[in-house]
């Protein structure tokens, strides 16, 4: 993004202002010297007429026969007249004193009668421009300047005069009869006058720069505040530039970016024929510690797990936060993919270590997909699509590994949206049901509630079942819907017992935490519950214990209003996630379903038996009913029953089976008054 340069307000105000100085003060002395310089030739003039008005009322009548008849006289014949030598006389008495430094005088005809330079007499000034202006009347004045100048003291040098042709009229308003021209030195005058001149320059100069500093002071200290205001500008500018490029948490570009950089590095790739990898990397296990822990340790976590990425990366690489617990690598150049293959290793290994958040030593472990370019891919899009389809692919291998691009792993991509397609469909045309597996009582032996778990029966891929799809009801928010089936389903079995007047047991609904943590849950359990009227404490909503542990406040929130309906509550799967016992305390809860991998190896597994034994001992103190969950063999089903556990769950005593298969084992367990048979005929 270029940015205009900015503007130097001090700059252009000096450059102008000096520039407008120096102009005002040219043109102000341009037009004071020509304002005084005009006005000196009309006093000057005036004074000349006036002079020559005074002389010629003096001498016209002792001269005026001299002048008139001179027309058509040589230079010699005047020279040779007394009456000139008179004149001259009569002419220097009379200007002595004055500043007159030359008279001429003119006949009609132009000849130059008289001049105090002897000289110029009998020259001809018929065509002169000032002569005849004078022969008609005006007076005519000019300044002009003489290096040398012939006047009636003697030679003259460096003179500036002012010559006025001035027409002679002895009588008054009648026509010419002579001109005479005089010549006033003004050198002194203009000499003061350009002083002046020079002083005033100087007063408006220093007028002007004072004003000038005083702006100049002015505008610096706007264009302070105008710079601030720009670098202000600038930086806040940039800080929303970095924001829209960079994830606040890690400080890492981010996806915005990310796509830019791609293509950049592809085509750069192209033309320079090198080779990159782009790696995607996302994390294992990251939900289970924000859901257990919170926000906070998931992001702890997530900065210190990229600063570790960012270690195993050339300066040269890129690394990018996509959103969540997904980070993408550029490795711009590499010789070979076995180069990629070092980075993702470094990356594994360094990311498996355990990382301390507050007080808990959390493992997570990473996934990577990397797609070679070019070769995976011409242009960004695909390049970052195979590479998704690589980490997918290795986490389909295990976790914890991983995968370059190969093409048949855009079939599993498909595959997956076939999935999501199919779901929907079979959904809508009815290829789901419940089954049910029994719970029973430990000292009784009797059963005492059921597990409605969801099956699908799809034509083409036969009885599916909820771990292969339940992941994907989640992510494209069917479960919502499908979850509301499962609880009206359940009731309406319920209602079919009540109805028959059979004795009724409690069902258990597997709730997910995207159902729970959605606001229309609870009036939903309400709406159900009073469409079916069933009694609610034959229902009991399984959650996950995660859930209670990552907003733990909504979440006892949203317990205590279903508590208050009356249903009962269950956590399943309990100790496969973070969470601490004493958690339990703050939650109204019912049932305990202690996870199956506690109870696989109970019979052999000291620790398993130690945690089984103490989770039932503070469950027992706390007035919650534990259950076993997975019991497979006679030997697990002993030590449950030694460490007095409320109830157990697994196939020793039945799968889950259609409501029919159920109902019958029910019911020759009624008739035999014991569950002993269950077992046997089902597992
Ligand atoms: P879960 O709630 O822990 O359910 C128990 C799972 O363990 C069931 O698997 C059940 O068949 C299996 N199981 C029970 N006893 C034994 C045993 O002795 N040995 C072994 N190996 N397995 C045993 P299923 O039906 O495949 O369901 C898997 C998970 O899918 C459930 O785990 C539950 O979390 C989820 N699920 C099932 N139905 C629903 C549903 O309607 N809604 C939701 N949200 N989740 C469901
Ligand atoms: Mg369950
Ligand atoms: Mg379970």
């Amino acid at each position: 993004m270029r940015r205009s340069p900015p503007f130097r307000l001090t700059r252009y105000f000096s450059i102008t202002s000096l520039v407008g100085l120096v102009l005002v003060t040219i043109v102000l002395i341009g037009v004071y010297r020509t304002l005084t310089e005009r006005h000196l030739v009309d006093h000057e003039g005036r004074a000349n007429a006036d002079l020559t008005r005074a002389l010629a009322n003096t001498l016209w009548g002792q001269y005026g026969d001299f002048v008139i008849g001179s027309v058509g006289r040589t230079r010699a014949d005047l020279l040779a007249d007394p009456r000139l030598a008179a004149l001259r006389t009569d002419v220097l008495t009379r200007v002595s004193g004055l500043s007159v430094a030359k008279i001429k005088v003119y006949n009609v005809d132009g000849l130059t009668v008289f001049s105090s330079d002897e000289g110029q007499i009998g020259e001809n000034k018929r065509d002169n421009d000032g002569f005849r202006a004078a022969l008609s009347g005006t007076v005519a004045s000019h300044i002009t300047y003489r290096e040398r100048f012939d006047a009636f003291e003697g030679v003259l040098n460096k003179r500036n005069l002012i010559a006025s042709y001035v027409p002679l009229r002895p009588t008054p308003g009648g026509a010419a009869e002579g001109v005479v021209e005089v010549y006033s030195d003004v050198t002194d005058l203009l000499q003061r006058q350009s002083t002046a001149q020079w002083q005033v320059a100087a007063a408006v100069v220093g007028a002007l720069s004072t004003l000038y500093l005083f702006l100049f002071m002015v505008v610096r200290k706007a264009d302070g505040i105008i710079s601030r205001q720009e670098r202000e500008r600038a930086a806040r500018e940039e800080e929303v530039r970095h924001q829209a490029y960079h994830d606040a948490l890690t400080g890492l570009p981010n996806r915005a970016y990310f796509a830019e950089r791609l293509s950049e590095a592809i085509s750069a790739s192209t033309r320079h024929g090198h080779t990159g990898a782009l790696m995607f990397i996302d994390l294992d296990r990251f939900k289970i510690v924000n859901d257990s822990l919170g926000h906070d340790a998931g992001d702890a976590l997530l900065k210190a797990v990229s600063a570790r990425i960012r270690g195993c990366l050339r300066d040269s690489d890129l690394l990018f936060r996509m959103g969540g617990d997904e980070f993408t690598a550029i490795l711009a150049h590499i010789e070979a993919p076995e180069d990629a293959t070092h980075v993702a290793r470094r990356i594994l290994e360094a990311v498996a270590r355990p990382v301390r958040v507050h007080e808990h030593e959390l493992v997570v472990g990473a996934t990577i997909g990397i797609a070679v370019y070019p070769g995976d891919g011409e242009d960004a899009d695909t390049v970052l699509k195979n590479a998704d389809a690589a980490m997918y692919s290795a986490k389909d291998a295990g976790r914890g590994t991983h995968a370059f691009y190969r093409a048949e792993m855009n079939r599993r991509a498909m595959q997956r949206l076939t999935l999501e397609t199919d779901l929907q469909k079979g959904f809508r045309e009815g290829e789901f049901s419940l089954h049910y597996q029994p719970r029973l009582d430990t000292a009784t032996q009797r059963v005492v509630a059921l597990e409605a778990l969801m099956r699908w029966h799809s034509p083409s891929r036969g009885l599916v079942l909820p771990g292969e799809f339940i992941g994907v009801m989640e992510d494209t928010g069917m479960m919502t819907i499908v979850g509301e089936w499962v609880l009206r389903s359940a009731c309406t079995q319920i209602r079919r017992w009540l109805d028959a007047g059979v004795p009724a047991l409690r069902v258990s609904v597997n709730v997910s935490s995207v159902q729970f943590q959605s606001p229309g849950f609870v009036p939903m359990v309400e709406r159900v519950l009073s469409d079916s009227g069933v009694p609610p404490a034959l229902v009991e909503l399984e959650l996950t214990e995660s859930l209670l542990i990552g907003q733990p406040d909504p979440a006892r929130a949203t317990i205590e209003a279903l508590k208050a309906l009356g249903v009962r509550i269950a956590i399943d799967d309990f100790g496969t996630g973070y969470s601490a016992l004493n958690y339990l305390r703050h939650f109204a809860v019912d049932y305990l379903k202690i996870d199956r991998s506690f109870v696989t190896d109970i019979a052999t597994n000291a620790r398993d038996r130690a945690v089984a034994r103490s989770i039932t001992e503070l469950a027992r103190a706390l007035g919650i009913i534990v259950v076993a969950e997975g019991v497979e063999t006679e030997a697990q089903a002993d030590f449950f029953r030694g460490i007095h556990c409320g109830e157990m769950q697994g196939f020793l005593f039945g799968r889950p089976l259609p409501i029919e298969q159920v109902q019958r084992l029910l019911d020759s367990e009624r008739s035999s008054g014991t569950s002993q048979g269950m077992g046997s005929v089902v597992a």
